[in-house]
């Protein structure tokens, strides 16, 4: 369990109780952090007649946890794939740390302290939970064909890497499943291992594309847990979430997209009022308040006397009255599958 003097920045600030505001001024789409992580300018995407990404300027906070949300199709995945080397921009360039990321591979950004996990796991099957731990760590070398017959210069390193795995799993409750093949385990608990290995690295961000998605809901409250203790462990978390109820409980700030674009930003409770949100996610229904119950009644009956508007909205898992009652509404006979 980590102590609150573990929770201290360089400049002797508590990133777990650090109130002070994100944004440097106004919370406008593009705006400046106060302590930006990663900055990306004018990073664009086409494919075909697609902008699938087109960011005139983005900044990520570190020690915070920034949700990343849009309609199907906004740029986020895009994006991820973009700035953790994945796929190549038309335009652009950001930094990490302050180091520019323009044309350097995904395994190297790794490396230097940035990793992510996918929407679909991408766990190896066929090796074990502990091998696909293992695979996951930086500096083996094992791994370089002049030194692998010789077990006496990578023995200890191997050593070192299988304690680091063994705390990381029993972390991530998966040690009981040490030695069984990655295939054998449930989609949240794949989930779980995929976030387990990127943390073999020692990254400083984190980033997670639907963490939540296909994940059994008795495992949901527990990958929650885990998504804040990255950011009590030091860490910074940039995930992508279509599940507006997570967004609200975890994220310190919101970005917004739409149609490749950011166009908004703030903390989440704001952020849902935004008339540019509920453009993006819904349309023509400039006139409701995500952040407001009632307004969520109002569109939901306004919706089921027009069902084929049922896009972006609750059915959608996007937005729902409990994401601002924080309580559950009752189920109708459309809501039962
Ligand atoms: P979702 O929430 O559904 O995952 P998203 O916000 O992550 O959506 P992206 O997957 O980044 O959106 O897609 C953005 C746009 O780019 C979409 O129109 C998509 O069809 C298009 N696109 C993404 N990848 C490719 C590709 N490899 N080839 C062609 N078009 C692509």
């Amino acid at each position: 369990m980590s102590t609150s003097s573990e929770h201290t920045t360089d400049t002797g600030v508590d990133f777990m109780t650090d109130s002070r505001p994100i944004a440097v001024g106004e919370a406008l789409p593009g705006c400046k952090k106060r302590d930006p992580i990663v900055v990306a300018e004018n990073v664009t995407r086409s494919f075909g007649g697609i902008n699938a990404v087109d960011v005139d300027y983005l900044e990520i906070p570190r020690h915070k946890i920034t949700a990343l949300i849009g309609p199907n199709g906004a740029g986020k995945t895009t994006l991820f794939n973009l700035l953790t080397g994945f796929d190549t921009p038309n335009s652009g360039t950001w930094t990490f740390e302050g180091k520019s990321l323009a044309g350097v591979s995904s395994y190297k950004v790794a490396r230097m302290g940035m990793v992510r996990t996918f929407q679909l796991t991408k766990v190896m099957g066929k090796l074990t939970v502990m091998e696909n731990m293992r695979l996951g760590a930086a500096n083996q070398p094992g791994e370089s064909l002049g030194k692998a017959l010789f077990k006496n210069i990578w023995g200890g390193r191997e050593k070192e890497i299988t304690a680091q795995a063994e705390v990381l799993l029993e972390k991530f409750k998966l040690d009981a499943k040490t030695d069984d093949y990655a295939a054998s385990l449930s989609g949240g608990q794949r989930k779980l291992l995929e976030m387990a290995r990127s943390l073999m690295v020692q990254p400083k961000l984190v980033m997670l594309d639907e963490p939540m998605a296909g994940v059994n809901p008795a495992l949901t409250q527990s990958l929650l847990d885990h998504i804040k203790n990255l950011k009590a462990d030091g860490m910074t978390v940039l995930f992508v979430e279509h599940d507006m109820h997570m967004v609200r409980h975890i994220a310190d700030w919101v970005v917004v997209m739409a149609e490749g674009k950011v166009v908004a930003e703030g903390p989440p409770g704001e952020v849902m009022k935004n008339p540019a949100v509920i453009d993006a996610y819904l349309g023509a229904h400039h006139d409701v308040d995500l952040g407001d119950a009632e307004g969520i009644r109002e569109l939901e009956a306004e919706l089921e006397a027009n069902d084929e508007s049922v896009v972006g909205t609750e059915d959608a898992g996007i937005i729902g009255v409990e994401t601002v009652t924080g309580q559950p509404h009752s189920r109708t006979e459309k809501d039962t599958p």
